[in-house]
């Protein structure tokens, strides 16, 4: 195989595994990190998002799996600061494996102690996991971890910052001390070099140089928000601005998909760019992009790497970036051949830690503005709606609809009432887009490490109850009830893993329609159903047997049974 990764003298599996996934030259930080992780040595790697970090250290992991025989237990552990990444990790390194019989587990807040418990006693070789989730499972004697081989500190800044340090130690402590620590971060301040000091035997250090971008002509405005009413922040903005083609940036690739769909329940044309996307449908994604058929792209920094469009008007950080880096890489989308950029953050009093070091590093301060209020909205909504209407007065080219006006008036209507009576059926679209209420932001509270790690689980319940009530908005399945849509029903559900955002970035991509014009999706166990535009139908129906979700390439579509 002429793939670049061999010179590593990984297991053939290994590398035939990273050439399915389409890498065929190692990035930066896995030629460096590759071979000294293969030699055993400690590595501390600056370096950040979107780096190529995870095969960098998921790739010497495994080589070692597969050499070694008769493994009994978690061999190697994956220290992340989030719930969204021990599982976005977790996916990659058994993606990486898939060749192999490598048992991956990702461990977080919120999933149920019994099920752990249970997948553990099986056997698991890699786990994934939070600080404060893996504490609790080591606690109960559910996890034991003495027989790990190598531990990995992924975001050990992000980590700090949450005020898991003690945490790291604990769970340090519990595995062996002729273990193999590599730790990544994007910054190395003091506390970071200290348990570096004191865990690792000798460490390499690497640091990967990113690119730097100037974002002098973007105007950037922040926006402090409450977490849970990001949305509707987002949503009161997008009304309210001169917009054109947007990009939307969250942290994790299951929030793009989800907050595509939310966008798009809105009225709003959005559909996200998804890592998992394979080429041609990304291709398709971007080209509906860049020719105006969707007006918002909602891109992890990852899914928008290499994204080379130049008429941004808008770039949003739904999410702040960890890394002060990848802000300037993202913003850097907009303001881009001499045209004005604005770049919007939203942020939350957590993240204001994360705001400073941003300005700290652009040397720039974000200016701070308020959001529309609810009557902004609906103003700009009816001064919106007067410009189209002076627009087609002036045009004069409504003469079939002048006909229908004067029928209206011979019939005996009042020609005021017949125009107002028109523009009630215009605005009939604004009923998908209740303007949401935004409650004060409460003053940041400096939180005990107890407290976050109560965030953190309460933030996997929510997501999960959030998820949940997504599928549930429909109950009554069989008929969409929507005039003009179809249900059809899609061989592939929750126990594949699929989310609302993968199920309209697959159907749109393979069967070339619109994602926007997708309906209703609700999510059983074994099957999904679909609300479709009638004039679509036959399109997505001509495509079954041929849509390719990552556990299953070949799924089929039917129409729903009534
Ligand atoms: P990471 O920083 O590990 O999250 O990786 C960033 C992105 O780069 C992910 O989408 C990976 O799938 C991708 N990636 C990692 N290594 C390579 C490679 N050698 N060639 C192409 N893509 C890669």
């Amino acid at each position: 195989m002429t793939n670049e990764f061999s010179r590593f003298n990984l297991d053939p599996k290994l590398v035939q595994a990273v050439d399915q996934l389409g890498y065929t030259s190692p990035m930066d930080v896995q030629v460096q990190v590759i071979p000294l992780m293969l030699a055993g040595e400690d590595v501390i790697a600056q370096s950040q998002t979107g780096s190529g970090k995870t095969a960098a250290f998921a790739l010497p992991i495994l080589q070692n799996l597969a050499t070694q025989e008769n493994l009994r237990g978690v061999q190697a552990l994956i220290l992340t600061p989030t719930r969204e990444l021990a599982i976005q990790v977790a996916d990659a390194v058994s993606q990486y494996g898939s060749l192999l019989d490598v048992e991956v587990m990702p461990v977080y807040g919120g999933q149920h102690y019994g099920t752990s418990k249970r997948r553990i006693k099986k056997g698991v070789d890699v786990i994934v996991g939070t600080p404060g989730r893996l504490q609790d499972l080591i606690r109960q004697d559910i996890l034991d971890l003495s027989g790990v081989h190598t531990v990995v500190l992924d975001e050990a800044d992000e980590m700090l910052s949450m005020g898991f340090i003690e945490d790291i130690e604990n769970i340090l402590g519990e595995t062996p001390t002729k273990r193999q620590t590599s730790l990544f971060s994007a910054t190395l301040p003091k506390p970071i070099r200290r348990l570096a000091d004191k865990y690792m035997i000798a460490p390499q250090s690497i640091i990967i140089k990113g690119k730097q971008l100037t974002v002098a002509t973007i105007e950037q405005r922040y926006y402090l928000v409450n977490e849970k009413e990001k949305l509707a922040a987002l949503t009161r903005l997008i009304e309210v601005e001169d917009i054109g083609a947007t990009l939307i940036f969250t942290r994790t690739r299951l929030d793009s998909g989800r907050l595509a769909n939310e966008l798009v329940q809105r009225g709003f044309s959005a559909e996200a760019l998804n890592g998992d996307l394979a080429q041609d449908a990304r291709i398709r994604v971007l080209n509906r992009f860049r020719t105006g058929q969707i007006r918002f792209l909602v891109a992890t920094d990852v899914a928008a790497r290499g994204l080379d469009i130049d008429d941004i008007s808008h770039v949003f950080n739904y999410d702040l970036p960890t890394d002060p880096e990848a802000y300037v890489h993202r913003i850097g989308r907009t303001g881009r051949a001499g045209k004005d950029g604005i770049a919007i953050s939203l942020i939350t009093p957590d993240e204001k830690s994360r705001l400073n070091r941003i300005e700290k590093y652009t040397r720039q301060q974000l200016i701070t503005a308020e959001l529309p209020t609810e009557s902004d909205v609906y103003k700009h909504r009816e001064n919106h709606l007067i410009d189209r209407m002076t627009i087609w007065l002036e045009r004069d080219r409504s003469k079939r609809e002048q006909v229908i006006v004067e029928e209206l008036v011979a019939a005996g209507h009042d020609p005021v009432k017949v125009a107002a009576a028109a523009l009630k059926i215009v605005r009939e679209g604004e009923k998908q887009r209740p303007v949401e209420k935004i409650s004060e932001v409460r003053p940041i509270r400096s939180k005990s490490r107890r407290d976050k790690r109560k965030t953190e689980q309460r933030k996997g319940r929510r997501s999960i109850s959030r998820k949940h009530k997504m599928h549930q908005f429909d109950k009554e399945s069989g008929i969409s009830h929507e005039e003009g849509m179809v249900r059809l029903s899609l061989a592939h559900g929750r126990v594949h893993g699929v989310s609302p955002g993968e199920i309209v970035g697959t159907i749109a991509s393979r069967a070339n329609i619109p994602g926007y014009t997708i309906g209703k999706i609700l999510i059983h166990d074994r099957h999904t159903f679909v609300d479709v535009p009638e004039e679509y139908v036959s399109r997505v129906l001509g495509q079954t047997g041929a849509y390719k979700f990552r556990e299953n390439p070949h799924v089929t579509i039917e129409r729903a049974k009534v």
